[in-house]
């Protein structure tokens, strides 16, 4: 489902705001950030006045630091009633934390989603769950906008297409997501080093993480489902931090035997943050809506306050409705 008429309510929005805040979900990814800089790369050269930003905890995985990041300002410094707020990559709006409030008393709200959990919300939404990445309406409303792709937009859209794309081998590629790709290289990406920063390297804690991670990981061959967790006492015996750990879903979802694979990340407040994937039976995306999270049908997550075995005792009892 492309929604061209409103990508060009959209693209007016844009183009008749003075001022543009930017905001996308929170714990950001290669799309979100991507989509997120790229947008305001290209507002800020035409005169614009650009702020991007992401709820708490501000911090960026150091695999994405290598994007420009020149326009980000902590939530804290984000303008408390912006004219034109434009969220990307958010499915719903309690995903961008404490900058929900901002929205509220934003002018106009824009949503620019491809989450088929997407309900629709702001004052203008363009939600395509065809689209691999946000990143790819973000292109398409450049094009829109007849605003040039210079070396640093396609730098982060292309990153937004690699990164949601799982390195363009994901079911949600299509011969149009690569060919935003082929021209966003044409325009100056290099797939070779946003690869050498997203893929090719990690802290030598994660290792580490990883080793007690996988080492707990339990298959349940009956369910079909592989799982662990991680604790903030992992990460800090490792010395890293939860924006490191983004990958290490993509290890444990390896096991043959299992379609689905969640790993629960214990926060130390009692928060529960789970992430899933399924090979194909299952739609984890309609099981993490059901759980006050959402996503995709095989990439979803949900957080929860509850204990670990009770989170687990959750997923497994919804799966069958959801196979
Ligand atoms: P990840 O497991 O990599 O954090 O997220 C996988 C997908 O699920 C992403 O598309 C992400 O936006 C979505 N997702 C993850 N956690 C949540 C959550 O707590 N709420 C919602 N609505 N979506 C989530
Ligand atoms: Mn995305």
């Amino acid at each position: 489902m492309s929604d061209v008429s409103s990508k060009q309510e959209a693209a007016r929005a844009i183009e008749e705001a003075s001022k543009i805040s930017l905001v996308c979900h929170v714990g950001p990814d290669g799309d979100a950030l991507g989509s997120m800089l790229a947008l305001a790369e290209a507002a800020a050269s035409h005169g614009k006045e650009v702020q991007a930003s992401f709820g708490s905890p501000f911090v960026i995985q150091d695999n994405l630091s290598f994007l420009p990041v020149s326009h980000l300002v902590p939530p804290g410094d984000f303008d408390e009633s912006p004219e034109l707020m434009v969220l990307l990559d958010a499915g719903s709006p309690d995903r961008i934390g404490e900058l929900a409030a901002n929205a509220k008393a934003a002018d106009k709200v824009l949503v620019l989603d491809h989450h088929v959990t997407n309900e629709g919300f702001g004052d203008i939404a363009v939600v395509d769950p065809g689209a691999a990445a946000t990143g790819e309406i973000v292109y398409d409303i450049l094009l829109l906008l007849d605003w040039p792709i210079t070396p640093q937009i396609a730098t982060s859209l292309h990153t937004a297409l690699v990164t949601d794309t799982g390195r363009f081998q994901y079911s949600n590629t299509t011969p149009r997501t690569l060919e935003i790709a082929s021209e966003l290289i044409a325009a100056g990406a290099e797939p070779a080093r946003i690869g050498q920063h997203v893929y090719e390297e990690v802290p030598f804690g994660y290792l580490q993480a990883a080793a007690a991670v996988l080492g707990r990981a339990h298959l349940d061959v009956d369910m079909s489902v592989v799982s662990s967790h991680v604790t903030e006492d992992d990460l800090s015996a490792s010395g890293i931090g939860w924006a490191d750990i983004d990958g290490l879903i993509d290890t444990l979802r390896l096991a043959r035997e299992a379609d689905t694979a969640v790993l629960l990340k214990q926060h130390s407040d009692g928060r529960v943050k789970a992430s899933m994937r399924s090979r194909g039976r299952t739609d984890v995306g309609s099981l993490a809506a059901e759980l006050g999270g959402g996503g995709h049908r095989l990439a979803a997550g949900f957080t929860i306050e509850a204990e670990l075995g009770d989170v687990l005792a959750q997923v497994m009892s919804r799966l069958t409705s959801h196979r």
